[in-house]
């Protein structure tokens, strides 16, 4: 197979997607077409004029590089339907590429900018759009709540504690996000636990920027369920044995690790080597509009540069599909398992 015929089988190929951030899926384009019909300031009025400040390239990584991408979006939104517009369009890209359930996460902090909407309304808009988009384009999707630790504890606070007292939802899931090598998940640990108990799953970012203490932390004091990219894992054998028998997944995403300079190449990926050890593991794009890229992209990175078979990607869809945060997993796991049998 060519490498065109390999993408437009990875085009078509059903995927999972558990780890994407709104923030990140909102590509050039799609703010161009934000600004000229809402408004809002960009550092450039034409799309090939953005793409400078929006995506990351493999010649220049660094964890630092990559959050100051975010700089861009975040006061950009003036209005309501614009956030409607980023969500929608978010969902029904990620149904174009053919994938087929998607935990789609946001801040809605980021969202509202300093001072500009409450942040209440803001996940009652994104998530309304959300859920029209999953409908339209035939594709589910569920909320996961993102608090950063770069925003500060405050913020977070007043965000987990007013999710926690909505039920059932708006969010299925809580993450923190943000650098981890600058500010620890520490302080936000009650935080998880409130989360928790008002019934919402636990993912965190964690062994990315930070090597596998982190991970560690994560598993075994904070209780996440799952990992954000926990790629530096790899390097303790202990913490692989205990993500293997614990059943923690790792959430990695390939082409943003390498963007983030924690691996030095697609090839270099250690995936491989996590799955060999027996760590669950899935395959998830992190921030599409940021690393300009699709699912099926990372798909085809997967078969060309670290020799997955359509075998082995269908098996990282069923491990992926069984630690999904959907309320309802049983039901899920029967309306889409059939993909990858
Ligand atoms: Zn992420």
């Amino acid at each position: 197979m060519d490498k065109k015929e390999l993408f437009q089988r990875m085009r078509t190929f059903p995927k999972v997607d558990l780890h994407r951030h709104l923030e990140g899926s909102i590509s050039p384009d799609t703010l161009v077409r934000i600004a000229s019909k809402y408004g809002g300031e960009l550092p450039a009025c034409t799309v090939e004029g953005l793409r400078p400040y929006i995506h990351m390239t493999a010649e220049l990584p660094g964890f630092s590089a990559f959050l100051q991408k975010f700089q861009v979006y975040r006061g950009f939104y003036t209005c309501r339907e614009a956030i409607e517009y980023a969500a929608y369009t978010a969902v029904m890209e990620a149904a174009l590429d053919a994938v087929k359930y998607l935990e789609l996460r946001y801040s809605p902090t980021h969202f509202a900018g300093p001072n500009r909407f409450r942040e209440s309304d803001v996940i009652e808009w994104i998530n309304a759009a959300i859920k029209k988009a999953s409908e339209v384009c035939d594709i589910i999707v569920i909320p996961v709540l993102t608090i950063s630790r770069d925003f500060g504890r405050g913020l977070a606070e007043k965000t987990v504690r007013y999710v926690s007292r909505l039920k059932p939802g708006p969010f299925y899931g809580l993450d923190i996000a943000g650098n981890e090598a600058v500010n620890s998940a520490r302080p936000f640990s009650d935080l998880f636990a409130l989360a928790k108990k008002s019934g919402l799953h636990l993912t965190i970012h964690a062994g990315e920027a930070c090597g596998p203490l982190n991970v560690l932390e994560a598993v075994t004091v904070f209780k996440a369920e799952r990992i954000g990219h926990g790629v530096r894992s790899v390097e303790d054998p202990a913490l692989m044995a205990l993500l293997r028998e614990k059943r923690i997944l790792l959430e990695l995403c390939l082409t943003s690790n390498v963007h983030t300079g924690v691996v030095p190449s697609l090839g270099a990926h250690p995936i491989r080597r996590l799955m060999e050890a027996g760590v669950p593991v899935s395959i998830n794009t992190d921030d599409p509009a940021i690393s300009d890229i699709t699912l099926s992209g990372e798909y085809v990175a997967a078969v060309t540069h670290l020799g997955f078979t359509e075998s082995e990607l269908k098996a990282v869809n069923l491990e992926a599909l069984d630690h999904a945060f959907h309320p309802d997993k049983e039901n899920l796991k029967r309306r889409l398992a059939h993909f990858w049998k």
